[in-house]
């Protein structure tokens, strides 16, 4: 990570920390960084692109290591993944999001009904005791089920059978919201898509940033408006990513899309700065 300047910090992409700073030993330490409370979570609003009021936010995992400062999740999600302390790290993010939410909702942080987006990795999906430990969690910290929005890669899902989509189906029948992420940057055929037990595709940014700046690129326009038609057409609602623009924000809005995350509207950040923005929002 890079200072930035005040407490603000960039993330630095993975390649060139990667360089820097060994695996091992930061696999080493992933298990007590745990222990020690090293994790927190930032927050990035999804705004609804229709009338742009919120209606919640992605929890976004980031590690401040005591040596190498603050890492982000491509740093070391894929050691957590293939070492499995996934497990445990994705059930305290899922805990501490559902907290925070209920938190917003205690303070009335928005007019309508704020969510919260938890990323499920593969492992924590394959894991026995998902559902279960999601239902505690809910218990415990008194969120309505609707509340919660877990993100399952597409390519997490490829290839699952019934058997293997039962313990989503279970949360989805619950009421917890259930969306495909990075959706296109997988194969997934579009009988397929009708199976699965989701209400939400969040678009890849990559179908997206050909509409950053005015006139957009005519086939990225095409793709767009059918993968919204399709969604639609299923029931789906469609959330875009990596919205940095008003420009792309506007065509997306034209294009029919429901929900829009990204840093034109506000980047990752701590809890307390989505009450501002909402609060800006019921003011306008
Ligand atoms: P993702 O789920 O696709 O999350 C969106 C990523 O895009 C985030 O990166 C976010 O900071 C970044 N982003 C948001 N708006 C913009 C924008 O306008 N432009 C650009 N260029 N990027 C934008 P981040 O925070 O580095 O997270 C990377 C990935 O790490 C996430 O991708 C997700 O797959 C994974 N991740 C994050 N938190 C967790 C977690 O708690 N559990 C698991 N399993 N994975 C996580
Ligand atoms: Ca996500
Ligand atoms: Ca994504
Ligand atoms: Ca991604």
């Amino acid at each position: 990570a890079k200072a930035a300047g005040g407490n603000r910090y960039e993330l630095a992409d993975a390649d060139s920390d990667a360089r820097v700073i060994a695996r091992h030993s930061l696999t080493n330490c992933l298990p007590a960084a745990l222990d020690n409370g090293e994790f927190f979570i930032e927050y990035q609003p999804l705004v609804r692109l229709d009338d742009g009021t919120v209606r919640g936010a992605e929890a976004l995992v980031r590690w401040l290591h005591p040596v190498h400062g603050v890492l982000g999740p491509d740093q070391f999600i894929p050691l957590a993944e293939s070492t499995g302390l996934i497990v445990p790290l994705g059930h305290w993010v899922l805990q501490e999001a559902a907290r925070q939410a209920r938190a917003w909702r205690a303070e009335g942080t928005c007019e309508g009904p704020l969510r919260v987006n938890v990323n499920l990795s593969p492992s924590q999906l394959r894991h026995p005791a998902l559902v279960a430990e999601t239902v505690a969690v809910l218990d415990s910290s008194g969120l309505d089920p609707s509340a919660l929005c877990l993100e399952v890669t597409e390519n997490a899902l490829i290839g699952a059978d019934e058997e293997e989509l039962r313990p989503l189906r279970q949360l989805a029948d619950l009421g917890v919201d259930i969306a495909l992420d990075d959706f296109g940057t997988g194969y997934s055929n579009l009988s397929y898509l009708r199976r699965l037990p989701v209400s939400t595709l969040k678009l890849d940014r990559s179908f997206t940033r050909g509409m950053q700046r005015a006139p957009a690129d005519p086939v990225d326009v095409k793709i767009v408006e059918g993968i919204v038609s399709l969604a639609h057409t299923l029931d789906l609602s469609v959330t875009v990513e990596g919205v940095e623009t008003g420009t792309q924000a506007e065509h997306l809005r034209v294009l029919g899309c429901d929900t829009a995350q990204g840093w034109y509207y506000a980047r990752p950040g701590p809890p307390e700065r989505l009450h501002t923005l909402s609060l800006v929002d019921a003011a306008s």
